[in-house]
């Protein structure tokens, strides 16, 4: 006995005989002799093909071109997500290393999506990767070493989204971002966001003590979410591109939601 032909489109058909046909993708399933396989073969999965799969993945892919269409009008997210558990861990982990007296920090992780409303970004915090010793960490200030930011911009460290990165603050005015970080978080974002499997915008989360040097376990988190770069062409008076200048954009505070 052959196995039946599972339809990967829907269609309708007029057979030989005038009678006409519905086939609807992934439910419909048909002799692989008869004339719905012999006349349209490219409409069906192979023979033996999981229909189920194949729904599922089709499914995956809408959802995922769905996404991305929706990031192009949805406004830019008010809050972000996470756990108390993975709240925790950030700050052992920031205050382990901030304990030598010198700044720290890493990158983010974690997922987007339209909110309940669709029209707003959801972020959430799943994930995020561990200083390293090969970054440069001083009492005011922390860069990532090349090789972290190449691991984590090229999705080296987490099967999750890059969202963004955190960092330690010592210093007095402790969770106001500096310029330097204003300037970083701007130029990642527009490394992000022209990337559609990405987040159109770039979250900074920094953790402070209520006093200058005050590294504890309870440091609290404060987070800010940048927009991409916007790109301005500079024309000549007949026209000519003579380049593209960037606007920095200003990091703006939201909100930090505890979840579960
Ligand atoms: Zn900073």
């Amino acid at each position: 006995m052959t196995e039946p032909l599972v339809a990967i489109r829907s269609f309708n058909f007029t057979d030989c005989l005038g009678r006409n046909h519905e086939v609807t993708a992934y439910k419909s399933a048909v002799d692989p002799l008869g004339e719905a396989a012999r006349r349209f073969l490219s409409f069906f999965a192979p023979p033996g093909a999981d229909g189920y799969a194949l729904q599922r993945q089709a499914n995956r892919e809408k959802s995922e071109r769905e996404l991305r269409d929706a990031m192009l009008t949805l406004e830019p997210p008010r809050d972000v997500s996470i756990s108390r558990a993975t709240r925790e861990e950030l700050q052992r982990t920031a205050a382990d290393w901030a304990m030598d007296g010198r700044e720290c920090g890493g990158f983010l992780f974690g997922s987007i999506r339209p909110d309940a409303f669709r029209q707003r970004i959801a972020v959430d915090i799943l994930e995020f990767s561990r200083p390293r010793t090969d970054d440069h960490r001083e009492p005011g200030r922390i860069r990532f070493s090349a090789e972290h930011f190449e691991d984590a911009f090229e999705g080296r460290l987490s099967q999750n989204r890059l969202l963004g990165d955190w960092h330690v603050h010592l210093s007095a005015d402790s969770f106001q971002p500096s310029d330097t970080d204003a300037g970083v978080w701007s130029a990642r974002s527009d490394r992000v966001s022209w990337r559609p499997e990405r987040p159109a915008g770039y979250l900074g989360v920094i953790l402070a003590g209520n006093r200058p040097n005050h590294v504890s376990r309870r440091m609290k988190l404060s987070a800010w979410f940048v927009e991409p770069l916007q790109y301005r062409s500079l024309r000549s008076e007949n026209g000519h591109l003579l380049g593209r200048v960037s606007t920095d954009s200003e990091p703006r505070p939201i909100a930090i939601r505890e979840v579960g």
